[in-house]
């Protein structure tokens, strides 16, 4: 099959080896994919990551031992669990200790004409989602979990830092929860989709951080971001975390201490809860679009989704 592949450097493979399915693997044939930070971050080295990449993805069904889902059209949860460990057990199988993960740990991903998940890890999509949205169920999936790990009741002054692909679903999603957010970012074509969305924006070089916010969502995707987190909220405030990224420069964490700032990690979110605001047409995702482009141009795809205030860039499959 054809896929795009990362083995040290990124390249196109017009005859990689077929998937094999295991026990339980539905086998799926991809029509879209979307480009994220990660999959950029994986070939600076995040992860080690050898092997297929993309983990966003919508596709139908080619084969599967749950017959119900064969033709469906589909989306997939990337970490593929063991069920037994300790943390699944305990009910945080998206920690599972035994866990691949799609595309980004010991598992081959959705930049190619097939892949293969457990049938567990599968959504069917009502017809009201069409494929454009589809390829974001994941990362809005992954915006929602800010919603699962802080409590927003009474904060009134919630950043989300960066207006990049993940900043601008975050601040959707905090947004329809009632949330009086406001996007910071350096990219004007950006901040006038936050006025389009009623959502409060300022450019960066505006800011004058003043330890004052509550909440700071770093969805910036780089250490500095974070430097300037640490800076914008208030002493007790907490910052979630968004971005990954595989090396930076030397933090300076004092001001965690100084401040005694609450920092959360956030990753993977609920997919059900994703499938939903784009079903009621609640998150706007189309305007995140920069481009269609197909899987064999895949690596000027991955350049053009690494340059500067580029949002959203789809592989398309045929
Ligand atoms: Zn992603
Ligand atoms: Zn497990």
């Amino acid at each position: 099959m054809r896929a795009l592949t990362f083995d040290q450097s990124l390249s196109f493979q017009p005859r990689y080896r077929d998937p094999q399915p295991g026990d339980g693997d539905t086998l799926i044939k991809v029509r879209q994919a979307g480009i994220c930070a990660t999959d950029l971050e994986i070939t600076k080295g995040y992860m080690g990551f050898r092997g297929v990449l993309g983990h966003e993805f919508v596709g139908e069904v080619a084969s599967s031992p749950d017959k119900a889902l064969v033709g469906q059209r589909v989306v997939g949860e990337i970490n593929v669990v063991c069920g037994r460990c300790d943390l699944c057990v305990a009910g945080l199988s998206s920690h599972c200790r035994n866990r691949s993960v799609l595309g980004i740990l010991n598992r081959d991903g959705a930049f190619a004409e097939y892949v293969r998940l457990p049938s567990l890890n599968l959504h069917a999509l009502p017809k009201t989602i069409d494929d454009d949205q589809a390829v974001f169920v994941e990362p809005l999936a992954a915006a929602f979990q800010v919603l699962k790990q802080i409590q927003l009741d009474g904060r009134k002054w919630v950043t989300v830092l960066g207006d990049g692909r993940l900043g601008l679903l975050v601040a959707q999603v905090l947004r329809n929860a009632g949330c009086p957010v406001r996007v910071i970012g350096k990219h004007a074509d950006k901040l006038a989709l936050c006025e389009k969305w009623q959502i409060r924006s300022r450019p960066l070089a505006d800011i004058n951080p003043r330890h004052d916010q509550d909440v700071v969502v770093d969805c910036t995707g780089s250490a500095s971001g974070f430097e300037l987190a640490m800076q914008m909220v208030r002493p007790r405030g907490t910052i979630v975390l968004k971005s990954t990224f595989a090396a930076g420069k030397p933090l300076n964490l004092a001001p965690l201490v100084i401040d005694e700032i609450q920092v959360i990690g956030s990753r993977c979110g609920p997919f059900r809860e994703a499938i939903r605001a784009l079903a009621e047409k609640q998150v706007d995702v189309v305007s995140l679009i920069h481009r269609r482009m197909k899987l064999e141009q895949g690596v000027e795809a991955m350049d053009l989704a690494g340059r500067p205030g580029v949002l959203k860039v789809i592989l398309t499959i045929d």
